[in-house]
């Protein structure tokens, strides 16, 4: 047997994971050692032992054999929250692909040398008299910089670490030898921290209804009974999930376990937060882009140091060095933004189930429309599903048109306003309400239907929208079928063929010709540039500055308007034509929200959906608010086609400089794959484990196939067994590899969330 190296990462604590160092793995351990075991190593010049991390284990050599040291032993113990860490990241990289460095990336908290930009605050901790008694024996030793320090915190109470370095001139091991004594404390500030004081804490305790104690207390039986589950919430909003998440990690907590809730960062409201920190006060924390690098560091290191049991955040909050996790919460589970779009493309569902598993913690996803993933497990028995049915807040649901833009256009009105909708907003104005309008584009959406009967352009082999590339000619990007640009309708010979291509800088100029002095706030990918835009508008609108927001699907998300009563879906083909497979669900998803927006204050609400195919399922089941009538003609179409979550998918994308070198590795590459199939040739797919065919779509060029002078080429790999396409995965990997490519790099992307 030849011999086996070992990549080992030496420094983790300092996130510098950027260079393994190759050991030689001594006969003794070749049997036993394995990616993301923690080993120990002599290192440096003086063979110091130290602990690090196996990130890749090879028979290749790369540097001199005879000079290379070898790994001493396997470290097993004691390395708690960063051996979970590592685990998890060893887990992402074999179901998700890239390098074990990338997934250690994702996985470690980083810390950052420049410390600038920190908001630390210094507090004075101690009792005012220790306080006082304390200044005195600095005086009496000439401490003078302490006691300046605590002179100013006796009048302050606290102040900005940057002020006590620079202004008050004290040096860090004053600072250090003070908060070793407890005389004070160095806090990393929080945006949304500083407004609880200890008197809010116990507000805010609500009797759950009837609904929402029966899902805790199953919840809670089954944990303490020793069964760890999956659960599903299906409730619309207002419906009470939070609160069920609320008390779900108070009573994990007082079992002496830790809580994290995933919360998509847009809905992640000041108001949800406030809700968090008055139950928990400063045992909960929260992780948002909003933090800095640094800031992030310091929470994980509070986390690890046992400071805290709760953390609120966005899909990375799932990293959070906790070690005795007992509840995983992720509300809104339907988000795209759950899946990384960076490599690594972890989901954070499948990613927090696993980290549930090695710590032996409940998971409690929610939504008011359930992932096709999440349903499709419930009926097949993998997760339990409870529903909560009645909004405990009050308001009726919204009344909703569905207006024919087919139409419309037979009866003279070429505007991007129906008449309804014209109608609607002129009445709101005169009243004094409040409208939003919604334009439903995402990303790139140049599909091609007819204006005149609603026709949409599709692949005949994957039922998806073609979409339109700047030559005109349209094309299917799972297979790459192509057709030839259309002038005539094919189904109608309308000349009315074309997408719609209203932007919303033109919705609010035609706003503007249809209500003359109306007020507007726009919100969009160009308004919300800056850093506090988002916050700002929405604020704005809040306050009543505007009559009307329009805004692409940023506005439909988590906000509370009592004063909308009306709002307006533009063109509900945009999303419903976005030319892959989970169009429907997230047309579903976003008119379902987009309504839920209507009349949440005292007065009834009114919504207007426009579109093409007003007959669409998607479309009457979210008119409808019919979730479940909904699920059942989607799985259909999945069943059918053979889609997520009824098979699963692997998207594979080849990255080139040269367009024909990376037309021809993904040819290659789905060309070895598919050999397997059929023809009975030496394919890849043959030393493959696992029965049944694999069936590869593609390839084609990628939905934008030049981004920064690169080109990328995708094809589809289809399997029942998610670990069979992990299998190719690897086998693509070698191969891959073994076509030496410089200047090619190949990605994966498993059931992906977008078309590519
Ligand atoms: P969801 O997360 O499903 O949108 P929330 O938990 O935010 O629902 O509840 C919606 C509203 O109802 C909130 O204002 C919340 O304070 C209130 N609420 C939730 N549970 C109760 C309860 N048991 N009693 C009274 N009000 C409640
Ligand atoms: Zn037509
Ligand atoms: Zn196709």
């Amino acid at each position: 047997m030849s011999e086996l190296y070992a990549d080992v990462i030496v420094d983790i604590s300092h996130g510098n994971v950027d260079r393994p160092f190759q050991y030689r793995i001594p006969e003794k351990l070749v049997r036993e050692l394995e990616t993301g075991m923690c080993v120990k190593v002599p290192f440096g010049a003086g063979n110091k032992p130290v602990r690090g991390y196996v990130t890749d284990i090879t028979p290749e050599c790369r540097f001199d054999r005879d000079r290379m040291k070898a790994v001493q032993e396997i470290v097993r113990e004691g390395v708690g929250a960063q051996n979970s860490q590592i685990c998890l990241a060893g887990w992402i990289r074999r179901n998700y692909g890239g390098t074990m460095i990338q997934a250690l990336r994702t996985v470690l908290p980083v810390k950052k040398s420049v410390r600038g930009n920190l908001k630390r605050t210094v507090i004075l901790a101690a009792g005012r008299e220790e306080a006082v008694s304390v200044l005195g024996e600095c005086q009496r030793k000439h401490q003078t910089a302490r006691a300046r320090l605590l002179r100013e915190l006796l009048k302050e109470g606290s102040i900005p670490y940057s002020l006590v370095t620079e202004k008050l001139m004290v040096g860090a091991a004053s600072l250090r030898s003070l908060e070793s004594a407890g005389v004070i404390r160095v806090e990393s500030t929080l945006r949304y921290r500083n407004p609880v004081v200890r008197g809010d804490l116990e507000q805010g305790q609500k009797t759950l209804s009837g609904e929402q104690s029966r899902v805790v207390e199953a919840i809670l039986e089954d944990f303490d009974a020793g069964r760890r589950e999956t659960y599903l919430i299906h409730g619309i909003t207002g419906s009470g999930k939070t609160e069920v998440y609320i008390r779900l990690a108070e009573q994990i907590v007082a079992r002496g376990r830790q809580a994290i809730v995933l919360i998509p960062e847009i809905a992640l409201t000041y108001q949800t937060l406030m809700r968090f920190y008055r139950r928990f006060g400063d045992r909960v924390s929260v992780m948002n882009s909003t933090l800095s690098q640094g800031e992030k560091y310091d929470q994980c290191e509070r986390a690890r140091r046992g400071e805290i049991d709760v953390i609120i955040g966005p899909r990375s909050a799932l990293f959070t060095p906790f070690s005795r996790i007992g509840l995983i919460v992720m509300d809104e589970e339907h988000e795209g933004s759950y899946k990384s779009e960076n490599t690594p493309k972890y989901h954070a569902r499948e990613t927090a189930i696993e980290l549930a598993r090695m710590q032996g913690a409940s998971v409690v996803l929610g939504s008011a429309t359930p992932s096709l993933e999440s349903y499709y497990r419930v009926g097949r028995g993998e997760y339990k599903l409870f529903r909560l049915t009645s909004r405990l807040t009050g308001g009726t649901l919204p009344q909703v048109h569905t207006v024919d833009l087919r139409r419309e256009l037979w009866e003279g009105n070429r505007s991007i306003f129906s008449r309804k909708l014209q109608e609607l907003l002129a009445d709101r104005l005169r009243r004094g309400q409040q409208s939003m309008l919604f334009l439903n584009r995402r990303g790139f959406a140049g599909f091609v239907s007819c204006r005149a009967c609603g026709h949409v352009m599709k692949c005949p082999h994957c039922d998806v929208s073609l979409s339109e590339h700047r030559n005109g000619r349209l094309v299917c990007h799972y297979c790459g079928y192509e057709s030839p640009r259309v002038k005539i309708c094919p189904k109608c010979a309308s000349p009315y063929i074309s997408g719609f291509r209203a932007g919303t800088e033109q919705i609010e100029d035609r706003l503007k010709d249809l209500l003359p002095g109306v007020r507007i706030l726009r919100m969009d990918a160009d308004t919300t540039r800056t850093k506090d835009s988002y916050e700002r508008i929405l604020a704005a609108f809040g306050n009543g500055e505007a009559d009307v927001l329009v805004g692409t699907q940023m506005i439909v998300k988590g906000h509370d308007f009592p004063g909308v009563t009306l709002v307006g879906v533009l063109a509900a083909d945009l999303s419903l034509c976005a030319g892959d497979y989970r169009a429907a669900e997230r047309t579903f998803q976003l008119l379902t929200q987009a309504a839920g927006r209507a009349g949440r204050g005292a007065w009834p609400g009114e919504v207007v959906i426009q579109t093409y195919q007003p007959d669409h399922y998607a479309v009457r089941h979210a008119a409808a608010q019919d979730y479940e009538g909904f699920y059942r003609e989607e799985i259909l179409f999945r069943e059918m086609m053979g889609y997520p979550p009824v098979l699963h998918m692997l998207a594979v994308q080849v990255f080139a400089q040269k367009e024909q070198e990376g037309m021809e590795a993904a040819r290659a590459l789905a060309g070895a794959l598919a050999a397997e199939n059929g023809q009975g040739q030496a394919g890849l797919s043959r030393s493959l484990p696992g029965p049944g065919e694999l069936q590869v779509i593609g390839p084609a060029p990628g939905n934008l196939s030049r981004i920064k002078d690169t080109f990328r080429f995708a094809f589809y790999v289809k399997h029942g067994d998610y670990g069979r396409l992990v299998a190719v995965k690897d086998a693509l990997e070698q191969a891959f590899a073994a076509m030496e490519t410089p200047g090619l790099s190949l990605q994966f992307d498993f059931d992906p969330m977008t078309v590519l």
